[in-house]
């Protein structure tokens, strides 16, 4: 846009008062905006991303998000890129948002990344814009039911090493008071299925009247819907839904926060409605009845998944498990409770390890681990499945090897009651 010729007065009287040349420039024309807003608009007209334009740019977002502490990112910065012309879409600003949900709990304009992410990325997606390795991730989800790439058929196997009898409800055929929706990385990862036996003997040691699905569950789905395929979440949600209408129970208890989320805020929506307890939630009801043979006597502090605190609130029920556990020393990190770090696995993070290494100095969950031992910790406790594998990866790789443990809270609380002999405590 042509800027009329400034007119500057030595002297202007404006309203009875005197503004000299300097100040009565202010009363011409002038050019506010020099860009071509087309691309933000091109996003922000997607619906779920239209809070994007909000952005004033205040720069309160940058402070907080854990990705900018690893690397050049925020909400603000992705405003301004993609108001200088570089599209969201095209942009690897897209992948790297672990939708961990701390910009808008600070963010006055209340730019909200928990919609804006899924939906631009469902877009990309349909678009084939998608880093390859979430693609396989998906690919795996929709023809195995979890996104390893396991075998259907083996999802309840972990029952096997369990110790105790793990009721499935097809060979159950009778109402349970607890059906337990395990999920993926409980049900086929090596240390997701010592956390999943131990929490088995507990429900066992506390006479829990419970039962799982096993081979007729499948994810969730709640991470691939953030990571943008809203579709495939449908399917899975349908699917669960269906199996889950086939029998009786009072409550569902979930072993992962994405899950519980899910069931909280978007199986409703598919008709799928029951009431839902995180295991943390459900077992710290029961402490009154719990029966704790030994301690542990090491300095603790705990890991809160985004999922289940910021996302949902619920801070106090897998601290009021640790507290109870005997000889625990229990510390806190600086980034805890409402402004925790993130482990760098949500909204589809799990997956795009190998994407976001271009991006980051370090992954998130190496700076969440040099978190915990500067603050003295010798126990890393999670109650998240993605975190054990991405911590003890990050203990590994960070040389804290033998300084720390990653350790469940389940695991935890199934030690200290006498049911799980096999965990080695250095
Ligand atoms: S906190 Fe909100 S308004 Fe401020 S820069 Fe970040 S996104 Fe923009
Ligand atoms: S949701 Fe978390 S990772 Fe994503 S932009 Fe906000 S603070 Fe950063």
């Amino acid at each position: 846009m042509q800027k009329a010729k400034a007119i500057e007065l030595e002297i202007a009287v404006v309203d009875g008062v005197e503004l000299n040349g300097t100040w009565n420039r202010m009363f011409e024309p002038r050019v506010i905006s020099e860009y071509d807003l087309s691309v933000l608009e091109e996003i922000t007209n997607i619906p779920g991303a239209e809070s994007l334009g909000y952005c004033y740019q205040c720069g309160k977002c940058t402070a907080v998000c854990p990705v900018d502490s690893v690397g050049d990112y925020s909400p603000r910065k992705i405003f301004r890129r993609t108001q200088l012309g570089i599209s969201l879409l095209d942009s690897p600003d897209l992948w790297l948002c672990t939708t961990c949900r701390n910009c808008l709990r600070v963010c006055p304009k209340e730019v909200n990344m928990i919609d804006i992410m899924p939906a631009v990325r469902e877009q990309a997606v349909l678009e084939g814009k998608a880093p390859a390795e979430l693609l396989t991730a998906f690919e795996n989800t929709a023809r195995y039911g979890n996104p390893i790439g396991e075998s259907a058929r083996k999802r309840a196997d972990w029952t096997k090493t369990a110790g105790v009898p793990v009721p499935v409800m097809s060979q159950k055929k009778a109402p349970v008071d607890v059906l337990w929706f395990v999920e993926c990385y409980p049900a086929y990862h090596p240390r997701g299925k010592e956390a999943s036996a131990a929490l088995a003997r507990i429900f066992a040691a506390l006479g829990v009247d419970f039962g799982i699905l096993g081979t007729e569950e499948k994810c969730a789905g709640d991470s691939q819907r953030m990571a943008g395929e809203r579709g495939l979440f449908e399917m899975l949600a349908e699917h669960n839904i269906k199996m889950l209408s086939k029998y009786r129970f009072n409550e569902i208890v979930v072993t992962d926060p994405h899950a519980y989320n899910a069931f909280l805020h978007e199986y409703p929506k598919l008709g799928g409605e029951w009431p839902v307890r995180h295991y943390t939630q459900f077992l710290a009801e029961k402490l009154a009845g719990v029966n704790f043979v030994k301690g542990i006597k090491k300095r603790i502090t705990f890991h809160d998944p985004c999922y289940l605190g910021r996302h949902n609130g619920e801070y106090e029920a897998p601290r009021s498990l640790l507290r109870a556990l005997p000889d625990v020393e229990l510390v806190e990190m600086g980034h805890c409770k409402q402004t925790s770090y993130c482990c760098g696995g949500g909204g589809g993070g799990m997956w795009l390890d190998g994407f976001t290494r271009d991006y980051a100095s370090e992954r998130l969950s190496e700076r969440r681990v040099k978190e915990a031992v500067e603050y003295g910790a010798e126990i890393l406790a999670v109650s998240c499945p993605y975190e054990v594998p991405r911590f003890e990866d990050a203990v590994k790789s960070t040389g804290h090897d033998g300084q720390i443990q990653v350790m469940d809270i389940a695991e935890l609380m199934a030690y200290c009651m006498g049911l799980n002999e096999g965990l080695a405590i250095s």
